[in-house]
């Protein structure tokens, strides 16, 4: 075939495609097959301008989309031909190009790959043990990207030159580093530092790993710099220390998480399934919430975390490794005498389990104050972690977003449909950031560029770009100055990458958040923006539609602990119908007063005085239950408030009537972190049982009911308190509690669906996290409605951005 036959074509390809191999997988490809031209990066994508046999061309697009990198995802690829031939000689890589307005998408940081590892630990290669390595198929991104293209002038990395070594790997196509933007060795790369504070040990601190690793066998805490900003971390089988860090770092009794180093320690201390396998071994490595084994099971097993880890939980928070530094921290030997595991149990002295480790777990919590954003930077480390920290481990790679550890749970459908293809993870993310965040939420629809603020708590934002919705990294609660500028600077951070200037603003209706005044302060600054007030409980379904792309009207039920209502009530007990555009509050739990406000959620004691005393009237007092004892000193003041409407709001919330009722039954009187109490509830259920109260059903009359329909919490809390009156095992009330919510649910639903014919059900709020409550609500619907559930966005406030953004959208333009 001569000259004549060849054709030349441009192809453009928008998806994840910068940053993780896809220039050198497409060199490779067009050399392999002859093909002549270039390929480049540009603020869009990637482009390729290509010459050839056209049945070579044909083959080239149709292996772009079947032998693409692990961890591209192509969202499209549109090729355009008729070009004259440009009788090129070769096939290039190209120098980036940058246009304004447009937009790439970003990769997250991806854990270490398998060829990385092995490097890490072989010896014999020049990367042995260096903490940074990396290549085009692993290593930090999001967290080192401070504008696109992505390329090593606009990362972190850009003050560190690379040795020849590095330079060469870089410029060769050939080479698994060919463009790796934050490429580096022990030569050239980012170093660790050691910093030891408060610890009076004699160690030698020439090499900085080896010293944190006996500080850290010695029970010491240390801050530890890693990707998306600090850990704290100690080791997980020292009760001594754990105790002391719970003590130091929250004074409470949340958990921490954990780091194993491989799979097989894992399966030691928790039950895993294969789903749950995927999900700790993926590249993104998250936080998996697993089942505790039972220690009850086997009376020689003793389960060698240690109780400080997660007191009052059947669940651990694991994660494996996800950088080199976090291999080394486990693999790197620091004698060359066998060594020797204090170990409690005889299930771990397996040799194969242990073989060469240092820990078989750490404590791997944030490193931030309470509540705070996590720390990023050296100096930042030191002013805030000094009082917890024992030394710190920094490295020199600036962080430049911070990201904490995202945390999932694996979920398995009750009636899974047969298999659909494609990759999608059964799982449920509980938090949203390392690894998940910036990858977009795919809307399937076009909107205009919108800000969604989110609420207060647990807090992200969502951008909308095109048919996109990019969720920021989970902020915090916006109650400190911390997180409020974290807040700014990661908008700051998003607007700029994606390009988006937004033109409407959602916000929540709450006039106290902080991100109500903040969305007004935009306005006064910007009097062409349209800022939209949206309703807590209505951001709630709107996620969760959005997620699952649906468009007409839903039965949405919203459980969650507060959000602010149309009435100014507390409301978080509710069942909606639904639409992006509006919505209509079909029913809801009966009001009760929450003396104190937001006090009440620290202080469950309060509320479950207010439903005994709604239940029961002044009555109450005469009940004989531990509870009413144990608070008595607090009755008069307490009785006064509700009377007198003193600091008093009405509430419909579901995450309160859970604190009230574990804190009656439970005798809890204050916790140390909101949902404590409901935590506890769902943690003592015993699960075999399937008794539930008795309730009222809303009557099945063919009229339409009297919208909203008042679900009275009277007679629940009678039978609660006869059943402890009566020594019935409170892990029996508890199952018992949850299956009536479960019936109530079921009787709500069935009515508006005779009154509505609505037979889409959307739940959403941050009771669903409770996973008893769930499945068993998933299994009484399923049969009757199709529900719908948060899978990619949290179902707790940290999803409320992106229903904010949707509703808003909805209301201001015609789609
Ligand atoms: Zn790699
Ligand atoms: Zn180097």
């Amino acid at each position: 075939m001569g000259e004549s036959s060849k054709r030349r074509k441009k192809i453009k390809i928008t998806g994840i495609v910068q940053g993780i191999g896809f220039r050198p997988f497409v060199y490779n490809l067009a050399t392999s097959l002859g093909l002549k031209g270039y390929v480049l990066n540009s603020s869009e994508g990637v482009k390729i301008d290509i010459e050839g046999e056209p049945e070579k061309i044909d083959e080239f697009i149709s292996l772009l989309k079947s032998k693409s990198p692990p961890l591209s995802r192509i969202e499209n690829i549109t090729v355009a031909a008729g070009f004259s031939l440009r009788g090129y000689t070769s096939f290039e890589i190209k120098e980036s190009l940058s246009k304004s307005g447009k937009f790439a998408l970003i990769s997250p940081d991806i854990a270490t790959c398998p060829d990385c590892l092995s490097e890490l630990l072989n010896p014999d290669d020049r990367r042995y043990q260096y903490p940074f390595t990396n290549c085009t198929n692993c290593g930090p991104r999001y967290s080192i990207i401070l504008d696109i293209p992505y390329d090593r002038p606009k990362t972190t990395m850009a003050k560190f030159k690379m040795c020849p070594d590095c330079e060469r790997e870089y410029h060769d196509p050939k080479d698994r580093r060919f463009h790796a933007q934050p490429n580096a060795c022990h030569v050239c790369g980012p170093q660790l530092q050691l910093r030891i504070m408060n610890y009076e040990l004699r160690i030698d601190k020439k090499n900085p790993l080896k010293a944190a690793i006996e500080l850290l066998k010695q029970g010491a805490i240390g801050a530890i710099k890693g990707l998306g900003g600090f850990h704290i971390a100690c080791d997980a089988t020292n009760d001594e220390a754990v105790r002391k860090l719970r003590e130091k770092k929250r004074r409470s009794n949340k958990p921490f998480a954990i780091m194993c180093p491989n799979i097989d320690i894992v399966k030691k201390i928790c039950n895993v399934s294969n789903s749950s396998v995927m999900l700790l071994n993926n590249e993104l490595k998250p936080i998996v919430l697993l089942l505790k084994k039972s220690e009850a099971k086997a009376s020689h097993y003793m389960n060698p975390i240690s109780k400080y880890v997660a007191p009052d939980n059947n669940y651990f928070g694991v994660m494996l490794p996800y950088t080199p530094l976090h291999y080394l921290l486990f693999h790197h030997r620091i004698d060359t005498s066998p060594q020797r595991l204090d170990l409690k149990s005889s299930e771990f002295s397996v040799p194969s389990v242990v073989k060469d480790l240092n820990f078989i777990a750490l404590v791997m919590t944030s490193g931030n104050l309470s509540e705070e954003p996590i720390v990023i930077n050296n100096d930042e480390a030191i002013e805030k972690l000094s009082d917890i920290a024992d030394f710190f481990l920094f490295h020199n790679r600036d962080i430049y977003m911070r990201v904490d550890d995202s945390i999932v749970r694996e979920y398995i459908p009750p009636l899974a449909p047969p298999s659909e293809g494609g990759d999608k993870r059964e799982v449920i993310v509980i938090r949203r950031s390392r690894g998940y965040v910036p990858y977009p939420i795919e809307l399937g629809i076009d909107m205009p560029e919108i800000l969604g603020c989110g609420g207060e708590l647990k807090n992200t934002f969502t951008l909308t770009k095109g048919h996109y919705a990019i969720m920021s990294q989970h902020l915090g609660d916006l109650e400190n100055y911390e997180a409020i500028e974290f807040f700014k600077e990661t908008l700051k951070n998003l607007k700029n990458s994606f390009r988006v200037e937004p033109v409407i603003i959602a916000h929540d209706l709450h006039p106290d958040y902080w991100t109500t005044k903040f969305a007004k302060e935009l306005k006064t600054h910007n009097s062409s923006l349209i800022t939209v007030p949206i309703q807590h409980h209505h951001a709630h379904i709107a996620s969760c539609m959005a997620e699952n792309h649906i468009r007409e009207k839903v039965i949405g039920i919203a459980w969650d602990g507060t959000g602010y209502g149309t009435d100014g009530a507390i409301w978080g007990g509710e069942f909606l119908i639904a639409d992006y555009k509006e919505f209509e509050r079909a029913g809801h739990f009966r009001y009760v007063p929450l003396p104190g406000g937001d006090k009440a959620i620290r202080e469950p004691y309060r509320i479950a005085l207010s439903h005994l005393y709604d239940t029961y009237g002044i009555d109450f007092l005469n009940l004989n239950i531990p509870f009413i004892k144990q608070i008595k000193d607090k009755t008069k003041i307490i009785l006064k408030m509700i009377d007198n409407r003193i600091n008093t709001v009405m509430t419909s919330s579901t995450g309160r009537l859970f604190d009230a009722v574990s804190s009656i039954i439970n005798g809890i009187d204050t916790v140390t972190f909101e949902g404590e109490a409901a935590v506890r509830l769902e943690m003592m259920a015993d699960k075999s049982v399937k008794d539930t109260y008795k309730t009222q059903k809303p009557e099945a009359r063919s009229q339409k009911p009297e919208y909203p329909m008042i679900i009275d919490t009277r007679p629940l809390i009678r039978q609660i308190v006869n059943d402890l009156l009566n020594s019935i095992d409170r892990s029996i009330i508890s199952v018992k509690f949850h299956n009536t919510l479960v019936g109530i649910i079921l009787d709500v639903c069935r009515r508006i669906k005779i009154d509505t014919e609505i037979d889409k059900v959307v739940l959403s709020g941050g009771c669903f996290q409770n996973t008893l409550l769930l499945d068993r609500t998933l299994d009484k619907l399923n049969t009757e409605f199709k529900v719908f559930i948060h899978e990619d966005v949290p179902t707790n406030d940290g999803g409320i951005s992106l229903g904010q953004a949707v509703i808003a959208a909805t209301k201001n333009t015609e789609f």
